[in-house]
């Protein structure tokens, strides 16, 4: 039977983790992203407890030298990626403003949500081409909408509003490829990002899923929660 190849990056933890989860028990072959091996062992571990079998490895979204060495193993491995998550994503920064911000947390907050997500896609979109039914899901959040922008979090907002502007881009510039790229708010979830009060992180995977889940003929360049649009 084949399955689907599934790259999803951070995911060791939080929602990647949890998606991870979900994919492996419904038959796709996931390759556990983790910044640090050694994080992504140990999440592997705990899902092989479960009776779920993943492949755990190294992807630093900040390091170019991570995503070839990925994409070498799977060339060689399975030929193909048909599904990309980019969730991996840093500096939640409820502690400054954009009227007195420290650009370095930017700067970071860039390269790794914005950058982090565009270099992995570069990396992996020849094996996403390779795939006949292509998926690539960007882990957005309304705090990147600009309809709702307001003061507060600037590095997480600017590179969330950022990613969702490389999301309709590469929509635009891979759908005559049959390759599906959207944007996804997993809603607020309670992980170590979202802290506590937040829906379970099963529902926050699920609303990113849905996304993955899509026929062949369903949406591009868009952004939805839950599976319903939300405004840009
Ligand atoms: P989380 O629990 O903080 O997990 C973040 C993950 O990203 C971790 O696995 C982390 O790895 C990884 N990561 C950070 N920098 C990386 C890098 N350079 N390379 C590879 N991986 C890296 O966050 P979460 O709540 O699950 O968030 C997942 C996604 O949902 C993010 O895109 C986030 O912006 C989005 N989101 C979350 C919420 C929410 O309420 N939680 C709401 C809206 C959107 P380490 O363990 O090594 O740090």
């Amino acid at each position: 039977m084949t399955t689907r190849v599934v790259v999803i990056t951070g995911a060791n933890r939080g929602i990647g983790l949890e998606l991870t989860r979900q994919l492996a028990a419904a038959g796709d072959t996931v390759v556990l992203g983790s910044r640090e091996s050694a994080k992504g062992e140990r999440a592997a571990a705990v899902l092989a407890g479960e009776g779920l079998d993943v492949l755990p490895r190294r992807l630093d979204v900040t390091q170019q030298d991570s995503l070839s060495d990925l994409a070498d193993e799977i060339v060689h491995r399975y030929e193909r990626v048909d599904v990309l998550v980019n969730n991996a994503a840093v500096h939640y920064d409820t502690w400054q403003q954009a009227s007195e911000a420290d650009l370095e947390v930017v700067g970071e907050a860039l390269d790794t949500n914005l950058l982090g997500a565009w270099r992995t896609t570069l990396a992996l979109l020849p094996l996403i081409r390779a795939s006949e039914h292509g998926r690539i899901v960007n882990v957005s959040s309304g705090a990147g909408s600009l309809t709702g922008m307001s003061g507060g979090i600037p590095a997480y907002r600017a590179s969330k509003a950022a990613l969702n502007a490389l999301t309709l881009m590469l929509a635009d510039e891979l759908r005559g490829d049959g390759i599906l790229v959207n944007a996804v708010c997993p809603g607020w979830v309670a992980t170590d990002m979202g802290g506590r009060g937040g829906r379970p992180v099963r529902d926050g995977a699920a609303s990113v899923r849905w996304a993955i889940e899509l026929p062949d003929e369903g949406p591009t360049g868009g952004f939805f929660r839950d599976g319903k649009r939300v405004p840009w």
